[in-house]
């Protein structure tokens, strides 16, 4: 019989997963309901904004973090003071959108200064791919 996990109340599940890296979070979030992802990102990595945590998720699920669609080929990592994830030990974890979204087609590796668009403060666009 496996421990049923799911009938633990939701925050006590999200304190579970808060003993994961959000890497391995990640990693495992298309097993996870949205609504116990999302209880997790506000509990445990202090994220209010349920906007910026639905970001989160897209990202996850290899989505752009504003437009929800698949991202594909080439997009942009917004290195951005405001809207990246200060996970610790030098650790950040950086919104990803896709081109449509930044207006900022550029080639892979390449940076570009612009306003972010997600909170429009000064940022830096770094062009990545999957496979970079
Ligand atoms: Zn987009
Ligand atoms: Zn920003």
């Amino acid at each position: 019989m496996s421990f049923p996990f799911y009938r633990l109340p939701i925050d006590i599940q999200s304190l579970i997963l808060g003993y994961l890296s959000i890497f391995e979070l990640q990693y495992i979030s298309f097993m996870i309901p949205r609504d116990l992802l999302r209880n997790t990102l506000n509990q445990c990595y202090h994220i209010t904004d349920y906007k910026t945590i639905d970001g989160y998720i897209n990202n996850f699920n290899k989505c752009c973090f504003l437009c929800s669609k698949n991202l594909v080929e080439i997009f942009n990592m917004i290195i951005c003071k405001n809207c990246s994830l200060d996970l610790g030990r030098d650790r950040v974890y950086y919104p990803e959108i896709c081109q449509k979204c930044s207006k900022i087609k550029q080639k892979r590796g390449i940076v570009t200064f612009a306003e972010c668009t997600i909170c429009k403060d000064y940022s830096t666009y770094l062009g990545i791919s999957f496979f970079s």
